[in-house]
């Protein structure tokens, strides 16, 4: 039997992980595939936006000095619907119909509404004096030419999108999107909606639980379901997982028992181990190691270890690979009404609940804290780090969280 050598600090294997993983390559892809990746590079803009001054509204567009009054009557002498800029200017006492995101002609300075005028022909009223500029949106209200409008880093979304296209992006330079590969292993593991279960067997979970969090974190992934414990069958299939994945997260079958057959398996096809043991709860039989540019997460069978410890070392390794800035979860200081007792010798990253108060977060556990526990993550607002050296913390003393539920903080 194999027992772990020596198990690494929370703190130092984040670190190790991060230190380990390579950046994934910069592509440039369009618009439509950019959503959820990280600018590769600075974006500035290439003009002016808007680029020309335009109309706000539908109206007509004058000089103001010949509109401070009402009562006025307009000769309307050209238009100006969005896309076609008129031929003619606007002359004393003279007006061109124009639309919103027409382009503002020459000699008009503000433009009325159309709710501010009566007729609507060749001639028109004005009903309500108007303001120089009123109504106008003026070149370069939105960005100026040569600004840095989006940073390396930032996630792409829809404003970022927008922004890119507004200004004639078709293409961005992103880092790639991670590539992930999520097995399950444990003979005892059945397909859920496949079968009734029979005696000794449960459905498989952690390969759902896993995926859904790497795609969160913004990755490509493919579920293989449940392996069975057996030597031949995990080999294929991780070799499988290895030779197409950027990142290959395993359940199941690390630590240091008979059937725990991951490790040995992984290290045979050549996957160099980086660290395997870590003094944590719920997780401590975590396996990290690298083949080539692929790496590797042999994660624990408990379910609730399993999600724990994506969160903690795998997600921040997604993020760091896709150049993503926000790559931690928010972390905040809370405090507990009671003490609470650390007797594990491991830093506990305990199940907790948010209240905001007026001393600050209040944490408290969702109950029961065991690692097959699988409802107690469904109530976890957080996950409070209760240090391994101390044996745990005081009432009212500040212990640092991770949110989970990132909308309990606004
Ligand atoms: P192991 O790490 O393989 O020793 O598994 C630890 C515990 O987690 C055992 O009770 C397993 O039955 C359970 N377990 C392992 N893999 C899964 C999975 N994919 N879904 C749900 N439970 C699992
Ligand atoms: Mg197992």
């Amino acid at each position: 039997m194999q027992l772990f050598e020596k198990l690494v600090d929370h703190d130092k294997a984040v670190r190790l992980v991060l230190e380990n993983t390579p950046r994934l390559p910069v592509a440039r892809v369009p618009l439509t595939e950019a959503r959820g990746l990280a600018l590769a590079e600075d974006l500035r803009a290439n003009f002016d936006s808007p680029p020309f001054d335009n109309s706000a509204v539908d109206g007509y567009a004058v000089r103001s000095a010949d509109a401070a009054e009402a009562g006025r009557i307009f000769q309307v002498v050209d238009e100006a619907p969005a896309g076609r800029p008129a031929t003619k200017s606007v002359g004393e006492g003279e007006a061109i119909k124009i639309f919103t995101g027409g382009v503002i002609p020459d000699g008009a300075d503000a433009v009325v509404m159309v709710e501010n005028t009566s007729g609507w022909g060749e001639e028109f009223e004005l009903k309500k004096a108007a303001e120089p500029g009123q109504n106008l949106r003026e070149r370069g209200a939105d960005v100026r030419e040569g600004e840095l409008i989006l940073r390396a880093g930032a996630e792409v979304g829809a404003p970022e999108i927008a922004l890119a296209a507004t200004q004639g992006y078709g293409k961005l330079s992103v880092f790639r999107r991670p590539k992930v590969v999520v097995l399950s292993t444990g003979t005892e593991l059945i397909e859920p909606g496949s079968r009734e279960l029979s005696p000794g067997e449960i459905f498989d979970s952690n390969s759902f639980a896993l995926l859904a969090q790497a795609e969160e974190a913004g990755a490509d992934a493919r579920r293989v379901g449940a392996l069975s414990d057996d030597e031949g069958v995990l080999r294929a299939a991780m070799e499988e997982a290895l030779s197409t994945a950027d990142v290959v997260v395993t359940s199941g079958g690390v630590s240091v028992g008979e059937k725990d057959l991951v490790k040995g398996t992984l290290l045979d096809l050549g996957v160099e181990q980086i660290f395997w043991g870590i003094k944590l709860k719920p997780g401590k039989p975590v396996f990290f190691g690298a083949r080539e540019d692929v790496r590797l997460f042999g994660l624990p069978g408990n379910p609730v270890s399993a999600m724990v410890c994506f969160e903690l070392f795998v997600r921040p390794a997604l993020m760091w690979m896709t150049g993503r800035e926000d790559k931690h979860r928010p972390r905040i200081e809370v405090y507990f009404d009671d003490d609470v007792e650390n007797r594990f010798g491991r830093m506990h990253a305990m199940r907790v609940t948010l209240e905001r108060t007026q001393k600050g977060w209040r944490a408290e556990s969702v109950g029961a804290q065991g690692s097959g526990l699988v409802s107690s993550l469904t109530k976890a607002d957080a996950l409070a780090l209760i240090g391994p050296e101390s044996r745990g913390v005081r009432a009212g003393q500040p212990v640092e969280a991770i949110v989970l539920r990132e909308e309990k903080l606004s």
